[in-house]
């Protein structure tokens, strides 16, 4: 938990020496305690004293990173239960699972499978980034191999999933320098594959049968000098692992320190159609990583818009720069729509433009990132910005028409703009699905 600017203070020499630019010691404490400058500026703190701050601010959750250089996934360093309270930090891991028991071309089919799982949605590139390999083969070389192929041919950072440390040994020296999560499923090898991770450096995966012995074998495992371990609770089903992770995440947001880690979750429904359930509400309920047998693009799309949703910070509309975009090979009698510059508004009727196969100009008019109708009930979606972005724009140099189509929803506003713009109005549908039907039946310059 964040210290308060008096405890920070009370670790200070309290000297008000002014070495740190700050004219007095508490003046220094309350930026300190707005993350507005750090303890390494002040050249007077005792090492005990730092220490002593060092321990008490460590975040809750155990920052893990999985991977290496430009590959690496970052988790945990979460603060928060709901991220309405703030936001929720370090995208989840998301692994699509390899078994080792398939034969090499299978192996690197699949893998090269995982490596296409991209998506363009709203501007943004989602897409599974971390490659899970099941030792179910039993066998250290067969493991070591299929990890290697499926690190070469996704370029991804590596779960190694085993019951047996010396076969999860075998595996971290093939990747050696690549960081995999290493995840030991048989609690009574967690020592052992403690021992492996540390002397691999490698992060670690545990699990129990009960939240207690998961605890316990975290303390056992952070006392073996692990410092970056990932918990699962060794539960079956949603309903357990999501009351299991919630009270992990709860006790460790209280500063219990045995779960001060970030979580792994499995799908393993036998009906897919479950598993993307189970992934999205995984993702959603605090797992750090997400192992999943989905693979086809339509199964996993939901987990991944899923996790760009809950990390996206609630308190920032998500915006595009407002201005006038051209969809396609625009001429001088190409429709102009108007929209907001909300991205989940603007992109859905760029899609929608760009699906409907005929060449359009798009005006996002700045509404702060607010959608159409919030956009319109807090008045800044009217004639008067609209007007005003459509003249801005540059839009009268580029068609010939003077035609702007608006959103269904803000039919009310076709007179104000008219008045304002001089433009016809033509009212479009109310939702963008419907922009390439009436775009084909009704558009004419
Ligand atoms: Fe206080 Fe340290 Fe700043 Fe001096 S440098 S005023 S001791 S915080």
């Amino acid at each position: 938990m964040a210290l308060t600017g008096l405890e920070i203070y009370k670790q200070l020499p309290k000297t008000n020496c002014k070495d740190c630019g700050f004219p007095t010691c508490l003046a220094f404490a309350m930026k300190m305690a707005t993350k507005q400058t750090t303890l390494d500026v002040c050249p007077h703190v005792t090492e005990a004293a730092k220490a002593a701050l060092e321990s008490a601010s460590r975040p809750p959750i155990q920052l893990v990173a999985i991977g290496s250089d430009e590959a690496e996934v970052k988790i945990g360093n979460e603060t928060q239960l709901y991220r309405h309270e703030e936001k929720f930090y370090r995208e989840a891991g998301v692994a699509v699972r390899i078994s080792d028991t398939l034969d090499e071309a299978a192996v690197a089919q699949r893998a090269e499978a995982i490596a296409g799982l991209k998506f363009e949605r709203v501007g943004t590139q989602i897409a599974v980034n971390l490659v899970a390999v099941c030792n179910e083969s039993g066998d250290g070389d067969r493991l070591a191999k299929a990890v290697a192929i499926a690190s070469e041919k996704t370029g991804l950072p590596c779960v190694v999933i085993s019951a047996k440390a010396a076969n999860l040994a075998k595996a971290a020296d093939a990747l050696s320098g690549k960081r995999p999560l290493l995840y030991i499923s048989d609690p009574t090898e967690a020592e052992a594959a403690a021992k492996v991770a540390k002397d691999n450096s490698c992060p670690l995966a545990i699990r129990a049968e009960s939240l207690e012995a998961l605890a316990e074998t975290s303390e056992k495992v952070s006392a073996a000098g692990v410092i970056e371990i990932v918990l699962d609770p060794g539960t079956e089903g949603l309903k357990a692992t999501v009351e299991a992770m919630t009270t992990i995440r709860r006790l460790s947001l209280k500063n219990f320190r045995p779960f001060g880690y970030p979580m792994i979750a499995f799908t393993g429904n036998s009906d897919p159609n479950m598993q993307i359930v189970e992934a999205s509400t995984y993702i959603t309920k605090y797992a750090g990583v997400l192992v999943t047998d989905l693979i086809e693009k339509w199964q996993i799309l939901p987990a991944l818009t899923t996790r760009q949703d809950i990390y996206i910070d609630p308190q920032k509309p998500v915006a595009v720069e407002p201005k006038l975009n051209a969809v396609g090979d625009v001429n001088s009698d190409s429709p102009v729509l108007v929209t907001t510059n909300f991205s989940l508004s603007y992109f859905s009727v760029e899609g929608e433009a760009e699906s409907s196969r005929m060449p359009a100009y798009v005006l996002a008019v700045d509404t702060e990132g607010t959608s159409v109708l919030t956009a319109w009930a807090s008045d800044k979606f009217n004639s008067e910005t609209i007007t005003k972005a459509l003249k801005a724009s540059g839009i009268e140099n580029e068609v010939s028409h003077r035609k702007l189509i608006i959103p269904g929803f803000v039919a009310v506003l076709s007179a104000g703009i008219e008045d304002e713009s001089g433009w016809e109005v033509l009212v479009g549908p109310k939702e963008a699905s419907g922009i390439p039907n009436y775009l084909k039946k009704q558009w004419k310059a």
